[in-house]
Order: structure tokens, then C-alpha cells, then sequence
């Protein structure tokens, strides 16, 4: 009998010390968790083939209103009337875990988002889930040039008329700020592994001077029960396929994802690195094949070197968040805003009566890891000023973050005529975030953490109320089914599930 108890103890102190290993080697909680956002197209059969909708050419009248209903694409020129589509977009969301800090990155397929409407998200979080710190919130656009108009300048008639559908956008807030919630509530034991691998062969510049940032970076979040989510950042555009391609499609991140979910499992998102003037996609061609090329390129890259990797990070997480905003000077932007073409003038902040550009920028530190985070497409060349600074093992941007603010133009390349400067705020507005990034990245990291500013009470006073829903039975609801879920034949299975 003794002899029995002393082999049970034996098993259970054995069972107590796997246990504890087991929290020792998952020492965060993680959930990456996904939702369509694609918006409600009416399907033109483009019997031409170019592209467009053309009178007379058959179109499926989803609302039944006898006339083509049109989302307009955000990226390119504008006027640009989608036909239909190829892939769905996403809200992607990373909830991150340790030690009672939570951080949650989310990034859609957009072109861009802007400060109000980032803030909007995340306003609709904390309405949720109040536990959530504002400043812990992260919110972002990959930059996709073949998702619908979420700023404006985008519409039928550029500069007039926007392209924004303030219905879709609504909703989409709503579905984003859904997809972060999901993910905070579904937080598991997870262990991260990063990797850096150049990826120079898919990458080139093609304005001069060409300098490039080729690393492409993915953190791995690992549960005990397989692969939880894989995180990218890469600087280049989404808009391999070019101004002529009339599908809704996330481009080469879609590749890039999917091909990573069918190899490891779980899901994997793309934010997008200092991808400014002019860093796009290296493929043979400009067709979904090409695409495919990028995604599977990257996606192989990343794989290899994960696959490699087993040291894990130590479990560190810790953000400063601060607002930031700068001037714009560019007088399309000025008139654009006052005429309430781009957002809404109320909610653009000014200062001596100059408009501001607002921001938040964050500050993260993740395991052996640093992270910082901008609101527009900054530049290759700014971006290694910025991460010479960083003294992380592996050190990284976020681009297009809490805002789309168009081009950091390098002060020493800038020519007002150039088509970045046109794109930009102003000529100071890389020499301001330079500035701002070396007090930020050389003061005592806890000081700064601990005197922070409130950034929710500042902001939350000049949001605007977004447009009320006006049509309940509004098509776009449809869009809530993926638009796989859409294409299926009449009667086929539905699983319920919404959320990949
Ligand atoms: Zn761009």
C-alpha cells in the first residue's frame, strides 16, 4: 500500500512539474481572429472586357433598384467602379497577452483609414470591453489598392464628389471592432518565435533614389495545440494589380496569408512596413498569377526561417501610445478637408487656424522585440533613420497606423512637384517625425510610459457622430457571408461560421 502512494505522489509531482514547464514555455495568451469586410458589389457581366460597367452590359441587381449601384476603389486614379469580386477583404486582429498588459494590432484591407474613423474603432471596443486600455489599441490599413474608397478623394468626380459609402463604412467599423473584440475574448497560452528574412528578389523602387528596405518580418504565436496566428510586415505596396484591375482583392497579402494558413494553421495577417516612394511588388507581371508569385514567395521565406527558429522570446510586453499631429500644408488637402471631402472638417483638428494631421503613434515592446508605428507611408530611407535607433533584437515599423496621412517625403529628396510631395501633408512632415521619433526612442523608456497622456480624452471630443445607418435592408448586410459563402449555389451547407 505504501509502496502504491508513493508511485501515485511520484506521478503527480511528475505531472505538476510538466504542468509547470508547460506555463513556463507559453508564457503569453494570444488570438489572432479574422472577419470579412468585403464590400456588397453588384457582379457586371463585363461583356467588353474592360473593366468597366458599360450601359447595357447585364449587372446582378442585388438591392433590385434597376440601376448600377457602384463601389468606388480607394488606391490608383479615381472613378475607378469595381465589377465584381476576386477575394474577400479582412479585419485581422492580434490580441497579445502578458503579464496583465493586453495589445491588440488590428489591420484591414484598405488603402487607408482615418484618424476618426480609427478612433471610432476603437471607441466602439472600449464601449465593449472597457478593460481595454485606449492606448493599447492598435488600428491600421495594409494599404490595398483594390478595396472600396474609405477616405474620399476616391469618388466619381475627384476632389468633388467622394467615393466614401457611409453605410459600408459603419458597418465595417463595427465588424473591425467586432473582429478585436473576438480576439481579446479568445486569448490562449501561446509562445512567440520571430524571424527577419531578406526578400529583396520580390521588392524594387521604382522612383529614384532607389533604396529599398527588403526584410520582411513574421512573429509566430504558438499554443499548445498548434500554430495560433502569424503576423507579417513588409514594405511594399498592395497594388501589383494595377489601376485596370476592376476586382475587389486584397492582392499579394491574400496569397501571402492564405498560403501561410494552409502551411502552419491558424491565421495570418499583413501590416505594412515604410513602404513610401515607391516601394512595390517585383513579379513578372500584373495578374493574379503574379500575385500568387509574391504571396508564395514571401510566404516560403518566412516559413523556412520559422521553421528554423527555436529560441523563443522572453515574455515582455509594454506600449507608450502618444498623439501626434502635424501640419498640412498641401493646399489640395486643405481644400479637400474645408470642402468635407476628406472626413469631416469638424473632426480635423487646427491650431493658430491651420489644419492639423492627428495621429497616435505607438511604441511597442514585445519579447526581445521593438515596434513603432506610423500614420502614413513613410519612406525606406526615413524608416533606417528610425530603426538605428531601436535596440530591439529585431526592430520594425508600422506604416498607415490611426491614419492615412499620404507620403513622409525624405527632406533631402523633396520637390513639390513630385508625385509623393502631391501626396503628402507638406514638406516638414518627415522632418517633424524624424524629430518626434529621436526624443521618442532616446528618452527613458518607463518615464515616458508612465507620463503619457491621456490620448482617449483628447480625441474623443472632436469625434464627429458617424452617419446613422439610414437603410436597414441595406445590401451590404448580405456582405456579413464571405464571399465564398455568396458564390455558393442556393441551398448548399452553411456552417454558421462568419469569421474566416
Ligand atoms: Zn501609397
Amino acid at each position: 500500500m505504501k509502496h502504491t502512494l508513493s508511485i501515485v505522489s511520484i506521478f503527480v509531482m511528475v505531472v505538476v512539474i510538466a504542468q509547470s514547464g508547460a506555463a513556463e514555455d507559453y508564457p503569453y495568451r494570444a488570438a489572432l481572429k479574422s472577419k470579412v469586410i468585403t464590400p456588397f458589389v453588384e457582379i457586371v457581366e463585363d461583356a467588353n472586357g474592360n473593366g468597366r460597367y458599360d450601359r447595357g452590359e447585364k449587372f446582378d441587381d442585388r438591392n433590385g433598384n434597376g440601376s448600377f449601384d457602384p463601389v468606388f476603389i480607394g488606391g490608383y486614379g479615381a472613378n475607378r467602379r469595381a465589377i465584381g469580386v476576386h477575394d474577400d477583404l479582412y479585419a485581422r486582429a492580434l490580441a497579445v497577452s502578458s503579464a496583465g498588459e493586453t495589445v491588440i494590432v488590428m489591420y484591414m484591407d484598405w488603402v487607408g483609414l482615418l484618424y476618426n474613423h480609427c478612433a471610432a474603432i476603437k471607441q466602439r471596443i472600449r464601449i465593449a470591453r472597457p478593460e481595454i486600455p485606449w492606448n493599447n489599441i492598435v488600428v491600421g490599413s495594409t494599404h490595398n489598392h483594390h478595396g472600396p474608397d474609405m477616405i474620399g478623394i476616391w469618388g466619381p468626380v475627384p476632389y468633388l464628389v467622394s467615393g466614401v459609402d457611409y453605410e459600408y463604412l459603419n458597418w465595417a467599423l463595427d465588424r473591425a471592432a467586432e473582429t478585436a473584440i473576438e480576439a481579446f475574448d479568445s486569448m490562449q497560452p501561446a509562445r512567440l518565435k520571430a524571424i527577419e528574412v531578406d526578400c529583396d528578389k520580390f521588392v524594387k523602387d521604382i522612383h529614384d533614389p532607389k533604396i529599398k528596405d527588403p526584410m520582411l518580418t513574421a512573429l509566430q504565436f504558438e499554443g499548445p495545440g498548434g500554430v495560433i496566428g502569424t503576423f507579417f510586415n513588409w514594405a511594399a505596396h498592395p497594388e501589383l494589380l494595377i489601376e485596370s484591375q476592376t476586382q475587389i482583392t486584397a492582392d499579394y497579402p491574400h496569397y501571402l496569408r492564405k498560403i501561410t494558413e494552409e502551411r502552419f494553421g491558424g491565421l495570418a495577417m499583413f501590416t505594412p512596413g515604410p513602404l513610401g516612394g515607391m516601394q512595390t511588388p517585383d513579379a513578372p507581371g500584373n495578374t493574379f498569377a503574379d500575385a500568387e508569385y509574391i504571396g508564395r514567395g514571401l510566404a516560403a521565406a518566412a516559413a523556412e526561417s520559422l521553421e528554423k527558429q527555436t529560441a523563443y522570446e522572453p515574455a515582455k510586453l509594454e506600449i507608450i501610445t502618444e498623439r501626434f499631429d502635424v501640419p498640412i500644408t498641401n493646399p489640395r488637402f486643405v481644400l479637400a478637408i474645408r470642402a468635407g471631402l476628406i472626413g469631416d472638417r469638424t473632426r480635423t483638428p487646427e491650431v493658430d487656424g491651420r489644419l492639423q494631421a492627428p495621429s497616435e503613434v505607438h511604441y511597442i515592446k514585445l519579447g526581445g522585440l521593438e515596434i513603432v508605428s506610423n500614420p502614413g507611408e513613410m519612406f525606406p530611407e526615413d524608416g533606417f533613420r528610425v530603426q538605428e535607433q531601436m535596440e530591439g533584437r529585431l526592430n520594425f515599423i508600422l506604416g498607415l497606423c490611426s491614419n492615412e496621412i499620404g507620403y513622409l517625403v525624405p527632406h533631402e529628396i523633396w520637390d513639390p512637384t513630385m508625385y509623393e510631395a502631391t501626396m503628402s501633408q507638406g514638406e516638414q512632415t518627415s522632418p517633424l517625425f524624424l524629430e518626434y521619433f529621436s526624443g521618442l526612442l532616446n528618452s527613458d523608456f518607463a518615464e515616458r510610459r508612465r507620463n503619457q497622456a491621456n490620448v482617449e480624452e483628447m480625441t474623443v471630443p472632436i469625434l464627429a457622430e458617424l452617419p446613422a445607418r439610414t437603410s436597414p435592408e441595406a445590401p451590404w448586410i448580405q456582405a456579413e457571408q464571405s464571399w465564398e459563402e455568396l458564390r455558393k449555389p442556393a441551398g448548399a451547407a452553411d456552417d454558421g461560421e462568419d469569421d474566416f
